[in-house]
């Protein structure tokens, strides 16, 4: 069984050095859409979609927007659909996707994956069926569930992982997942807790975005966090980035030996992932 870590998406955005901990103060920083393809004895399971096909070649004028605002290069070889196919595979082998919010550069990429069962967390499907305010309907794009994904959405029905609440955990061979919610930036963001051969690995979306902020020893801020937080926090899914970290760092404090993590956007902990003998 092998686990990829891919970018499925380069997304530069001005301030991002706050938030990622690359570039510079007034220079973009160079921030990555961070997925995972596992190869499970029931094909392929991909955590998060990235941006999709569409997205790059024919926008919508929002995701048009979106796309410039981020400075993105719109590279199709970035795709997951892309990726999959240089791996060996057909687009049509992910058979599960499994998403940590529907944000646009999360979920942009299902229409590429028509055939997947699409988990998702209840609270964040409801947000997605029904946006209540500004932010939900700017951000949930319906050209990313027009195809009408085969959806599994999750409930919590008691169970535990760790110290965390967490939905049901699925078996797929010898791998196994669960969703653990971490609301905030959206309603219903979870983590996705991933069992593999070698321990836990827990991909947080957007929960946090830069490494420091889960050190479990010497947490730390991005550089310019403290100049650029006044511009952030004026929005509302910013605000909540970094609400869980206390408890991550607890988590990685009791159980580091057996649990990793990682989130979205951080480049640090991509290419930690994919250093040659990382798992
Ligand atoms: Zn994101």
């Amino acid at each position: 069984m092998r686990v990829h870590h891919l970018n499925c998406g380069t997304i530069k955005v001005i301030g991002g050095v706050a938030m990622i901990g690359t570039g510079g103060m007034l220079r973009r920083a160079p921030g990555v859409t961070h997925c995972v393809l596992v190869e499970t004895d029931e094909g392929l399971l991909l955590v998060d979609a990235g941006w999709g096909t569409r997205d790059y070649i024919a926008p919508s004028p929002l995701m048009r927007w979106y796309l410039a605002l981020g400075d993105c290069p719109r590279d199709i070889q970035e795709t997951a659909a892309a990726q999959v196919v240089r791996l060996g595979y057909a687009p049509e082998d992910v058979r599960h996707i499994v998403l940590t919010h529907f944000h646009f550069d999360h979920a942009g990429g299902l229409p590429d994956f028509p055939q997947a069962k699409v988990h998702i967390y209840r609270r964040e499907y409801e947000a997605v069926m029904q946006p209540q305010d500004f932010y939900e309907r700017l951000i949930y794009r319906p050209e990313h569930h027009a195809h009408g994904p085969d959806w599994v959405v999750h409930d919590l029905q008691g169970d535990r992982w760790f110290d965390f609440d967490c939905t049901p955990p699925v078996a797929l061979g010898s791998v196994e997942f669960c969703l653990v919610p971490l609301p905030g930036h959206t309603r219903g963001l979870c983590g996705v807790a991933l069992r593999l051969p070698d321990g836990w690995l827990l991909h947080c979306g957007d929960a946090y975005t830069f490494h420091g902020d889960v050190d479990p020893d010497n947490p730390f801020k991005p550089p310019y966090y403290r100049l650029w937080w006044p511009f952030f926090s004026l929005f509302k899914p910013f605000r909540a980035i970094g609400a869980h970290a206390p408890r991550l760092r607890a988590l990685l404090r009791a159980h580091g030996d057996e649990v990793q993590l990682t989130c979205s956007h951080d480049p640090h902990e991509l290419d930690k992932f994919c250093a040659p003998g990382a798992v």
